[in-house]
């Protein structure tokens, strides 16, 4: 049974205006040189929300130009890092100032709940935008003990331009992953949003100018990939490029860059992360977390712990008690208080969704609950419950990026450490035990670059976040992040007095 929060006939109306349609260069919202504009769309509904302006080559070029200037004439990389965090901790207050019309512009354009936009994901842009203020003013080179008389240094100089493509599933998170890190060392930036949700850092970023950052430093261009991103990754004169998204999207970016001008580039892509329940866990526990690692955001995480490996002593009682939750899960309008879960982000993700629960079935696993769309209107799909999947089944293969939950049994660590490393991704996994020995044997086992121990989801500024294999390179966030946005000057003095 589900909760009585269905789809609401008259969506509720946010309280929010769509200010900021155009494209962010130089410091001046621009129509795109073509004059086109694209539709972006309430995915309760399919309904459109606003036109936004399609950004192309031509206004990449233009936006690359603006970066350009801003880097080599400009105030940014050459101001006291000190100033810069000012300017990177006004912002943050002003996003605080703006905490609510943000997170209902982030629901609108995506459809995730509107009090885990309000409540999580904008005060984690806040907290990574004071994080990175604070790392402005500590950047800074080493002095090195050469062999023979030298005087050795290095200095830790901004790379330049940065070209940052980002993804829909979390529009301003991914801004801010993105922007934090590259200011704060200095460099300015072209940053294209995803097509499906390009509001919320449109709204941002004229946040930001308003705190004090210099025209041309930040510039914002809306479009789609084949064209505006395309343009941006193999543009000559871009030195660095960041993106997350899909895997097969990297590819393509990654040849872009190299056929170019060989930026180098830093990929966060897709994944397929195991959560294991060992034996000795708290059933219900378990259950909660493992429903939360899957369900959070729609199941449109690229971290998404979406094969869900249980011991299988208590196999039988963990799919009993996982359908069962995931059958009060609460769907419905994402502006309602105590919805858990929004519509899918568009029409493509939506039908994606159900082939793949389509071939979950014809390929024998069992349909404990779900496996259709939910409501009558928008890109709703009721939460989905597989259990007996087996290995070589899709669904225990490709990202699905939808609320469905995958249980495996397995028998001992080994075959379970075996099984979970035989994916060609490597982004994250869940542990859940109370046992040490086995927290310790599987967190070094596991080829990813995550692995959260009886929690998961844990996104904090200053932790590493990225993958082994074919989940990307490098990491964002924390100090890891600064090395993606930094380039190493070693300065060579000889010394004439060594007596001294
Ligand atoms: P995508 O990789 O196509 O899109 C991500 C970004 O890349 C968007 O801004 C898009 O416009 C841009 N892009 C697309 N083609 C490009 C190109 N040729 N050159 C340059 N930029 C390009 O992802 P999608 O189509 O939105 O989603 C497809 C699948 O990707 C999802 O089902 C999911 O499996 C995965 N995905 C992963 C993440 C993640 O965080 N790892 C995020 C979104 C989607």
């Amino acid at each position: 049974r589900y909760s009585t929060a269905a789809v609401v006939e008259e969506p509720i109306n946010p309280s929010v205006n769509v200010n900021y349609t155009q494209l962010l260069i130089n410091g001046q919202f621009v129509d795109a040189a073509t004059g086109k504009t694209f539709e972006t769309l309430d995915p309760r509904t399919g309904n459109v929300i606003a036109s936004v302006a399609e950004g192309d080559a031509e206004d990449v070029n233009r936006a690359v130009s603006a970066a350009r200037k801003a880097f080599d004439e400009g105030p940014w990389p050459r101001m006291s890092p000190y100033e810069r965090s000012k300017i990177l901790l006004r912002f943050a207050d002003l996003l605080e100032k703006h905490n609510d019309e943000i997170a209902a512009l982030e629901t609108w354009d995506n459809g995730k709940p509107f009090e885990q936009a309000a409540k999580a994901e904008v005060p984690l842009v806040i907290r990574l935008m004071r994080y990175y203020a604070g790392w402005a003013d500590k950047i800074h080179g080493l002095t090195v003990p050469a062999d023979g008389l030298h005087q050795v240094q290095t200095l830790h100089e901004p790379i330049g331009v940065a070209g940052q493509i980002i993804p829909w599933n979390f529009p301003l998170l991914m801004y801010a992953w993105k922007i934090g890190p590259a200011l704060a060392c200095g460099n300015t930036i072209v940053l294209k949003t995803a097509e499906q949700t390009p509001l919320s850092a449109l709204y941002a970023s004229k946040l930001l100018h308003e705190a004090g950052l210099p025209p041309g430093v930040l510039n914002v261009v809306s479009g789609y990939g084949p064209t505006a991103g395309a343009a941006l990754a193999s543009h000559m004169d871009v030195d660095k490029l960041a993106f997350t998204g899909s895997t097969a999207t990297g590819k393509i970016v990654l040849q872009l860059a190299a056929r170019s001008n060989l930026k180098p580039v830093t990929l966060e892509l897709g994944g397929k992360s195991p959560f294991i329940v060992c034996e000795d866990a708290n059933v219900d526990e378990a259950v909660e977390l493992a429903h939360f690692a899957l369900f959070f955001n729609q199941g449109q995480c690229c971290c998404a712990g979406s094969r869900t490996f249980v011991h299988e002593s208590i196999y039988d009682e963990f799919v009993e008690k996982a359908k069962a939750r995931a059958l009060r899960r609460t769907v419905g309008d994402p502006f309602k208080a105590g919805i858990e879960q929004g519509p899918q982000i568009d029409s493509d993700q939506f039908e994606k969704i159900l082939r793949y629960i389509r071939s979950g079935v014809e390929n024998g696993a069992t349909l404990e609950t779900g496996g259709e769309r939910f409501g009558k209107e928008g890109f709703f799909i009721k939460p989905t419950v597989f259990s007996n999947v087996q290995d070589g089944m899709l669904i225990a293969q490709d990202e699905i990026f939808g609320p469905v939950q995958s249980i495996l049994k397995f028998k001992d660590l080994g075959e379970v450490i075996r099984r979970a490393n035989a994916t060609s991704y490597g982004l994250a996994a869940g542990v859940f035990t109370q046992n040490l020995d086995t927290a310790n044997t599987l967190t070094r086992a596991l080829k990813v670059g995550t692995v959260w121990i009886n929690c998961f989801d844990v996104f904090d500024a200053a932790i590493p976040f990225g993958g082994y294999k074919m989940s990307g390179h490098g990491r964002e966030k924390g100090i890891y992040s600064l090395q993606n946005y930094l380039q190493v000057k070693a300065v060579i003095t000889p010394l004439k007095n060594p007596a001294w």
